[in-house]
């Protein structure tokens, strides 16, 4: 985290930068976590029209199109001492948001992996090759086979979550695992459903590149792959591999 800010007496002083966040482009406020001149983190309410607060808009994406991005940054923006978020501080804060995204997240990617399984079960019983429906031939549903059962592990693995954390029992560590879990079991559903809908796979008339394009962008935000991974490896051995 480089972004920082400085009491000066008045207001607070707000200096850095942060790509890749959504909406920026027209968010009236953004909500900044940064750390003070002691490294602790607090989350600062920037708003749209404060003096050296810009966001610039990020262009030719091609994964989420429909979804604004942009960078935010801070020159010497002043904060009103008002705009500090009050009662907490520390990377507990911005974790608690992260993870209620990245739990959502571990059932959203179920919704596009089933979109996908659904569009590919329809399609292999209306099209046709050698005189029968493609769904009639064992490779087809082995694809299918192994998508819904993938599909209802992920489903249980979100459940059991969603019961933990009605519990207060839900960990963050728990959380990056299903987050993972799940978005790399969608990305892997959505590239066997593309193929068994042939050339067809790759046109809009389907949603599966829709599907796999985004969802390639869900693997990276609210943590990668590979640092969702790192986190489990630090639950179960108690050692930090990340640095
Ligand atoms: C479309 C989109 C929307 C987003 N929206 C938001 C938003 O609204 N708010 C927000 O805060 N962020 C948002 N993000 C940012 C997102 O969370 C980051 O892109 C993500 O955290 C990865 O950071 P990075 O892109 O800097 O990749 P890097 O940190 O540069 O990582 C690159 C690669 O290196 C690997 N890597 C990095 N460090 C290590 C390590 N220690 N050990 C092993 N491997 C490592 C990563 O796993 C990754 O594979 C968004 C991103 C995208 C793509």
């Amino acid at each position: 985290m480089e972004t920082k800010f400085k009491d000066m007496g008045e207001h607070y002083l707000l200096n850095g930068a942060k790509m890749w966040i959504s909406n920026a482009p027209f968010a009236q406020v953004a909500v900044v976590w940064a750390k003070n001149e002691e490294g602790r983190i607090h989350g600062l309410i920037v708003e749209r029209g404060m003096e050296g607060f810009s966001t610039p808009e990020t262009h030719n994406k091609w994964s989420l199109r429909a979804s604004s991005t942009g960078e935010l940054i801070f020159d010497n923006v002043k904060v009103p001492k008002e705009n500090l978020l009050p009662n907490k501080s520390g990377l507990g804060a911005p974790l608690g948001c992260l993870d209620s995204a990245r739990y959502g997240i571990s059932w959203g990617a179920i919704g596009a992996a089933m979109d996908c399984y659904d569009t590919a079960l329809r399609y292999c019983k209306e099209r046709e090759q050698f005189g029968k429906p493609i769904g009639q031939f064992q490779l087809q549903q082995k694809k299918l086979a192994e998508m819904i059962t993938e599909i209802t592990k992920a489903q249980l693995l979100a459940w059991r979550l969603g019961n933990l954390k009605n519990q207060g029992k839900a960990t963050s560590a728990q959380i990056s695992m299903a987050k993972r879990n799940n978005v790399d079991m969608a990305i892997k559903i959505a590239r066997e459903a593309r193929q068994m809908l042939g050339g067809m796979g790759i046109t809009g008339e389907y949603s599966i590149m829709r599907h796999s394009m985004n969802l390639e962008s869900v693997i990276t935000y609210e943590g990668t792959h590979d640092i969702h991974l790192l986190i489990t490896g630090l639950d179960v051995t108690g050692l930090n591999a990340f640095k």
